[in-house]
């Protein structure tokens, strides 16, 4: 079996499997998205969907959240950790949406990198959920996953590991996968404990490098 044969057999698989795995983050618009990727980052999406509302209601648009103290947004983001780094990079970035977008979130992977804060795992996340483009989202459960089932060898560098993926799988089930390997990571194939690969729907074909 080559990588890409397995590759499309575990995307069949987890299809089946999680058929409505989507984002885990809660947002009804795009940059509101790009604030709680900034936030998730060495946080729980959960603590993170229970934070945002706060943020938002007292900041309810771009524009609200660009004049906005970075003292402020800090007080209101610190329980998702790294408060004032996270405040700084949202405030930059609600600027830079406002005096350079039109306050709009570009539809542009290279624009979106030179947003603050924002790096190839929010922009990849932003182009397949907000825009239904190609994306793959190599985030920590993506990493240690395709590294298991042996769709790449020993890589852990996240930008390496999206252009390993993007040779073996199709690029329009990239953003769909990737979502579904945070379930699957979460569920079964798990970091803290041993994985359950009894269980796994995918145990015949992984090469369980555990
Ligand atoms: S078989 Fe085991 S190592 Fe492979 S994906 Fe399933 S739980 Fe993870």
């Amino acid at each position: 079996m080559t990588k890409k044969q397995r590759a499309l057999e575990i995307i069949d698989r987890l299809k089946k499997e999680y058929p409505d795995a989507d984002c885990t983050l809660d947002y009804d618009q795009a940059w509101k998205l790009l604030i709680s990727v900034r936030l998730a980052a060495q946080c729980t999406d959960a603590r993170v969907n229970q934070i945002v509302p706060k943020l938002f209601e007292k900041y309810p648009s771009v524009e609200a959240l660009a004049e906005a103290e970075v003292a402020d947004i800090e007080e209101i983001v610190r329980p998702c950790g790294l408060g004032k780094s996270k405040a700084r990079d949202i405030s930059a970035c609600m600027k830079m949406l406002r005096d350079e977008f039109g306050g709009n979130v570009p539809k542009d992977f290279n624009a979106l990198l030179k947003l603050p804060g924002v790096g190839r795992k929010s922009a990849n996340l932003i182009m397949g959920d907000v825009f239904g483009e190609p994306a793959i989202v190599t985030d920590t459960h993506c990493i240690r996953l395709v590294n298991r089932m042996g769709l790449v060898d020993g890589i852990k560098e996240p930008k390496k590991v999206e252009m390993e993926l993007w040779k073996i799988i199709p690029p329009e089930e990239g953003s769909d996968f990737c979502h579904r390997l945070v379930w699957h990571g979460r569920e079964v194939c798990t970091a803290r404990t041993q994985p359950y690969c009894d269980k796994c729907c995918l145990n015949d074909i992984c090469k369980k490098r555990i």
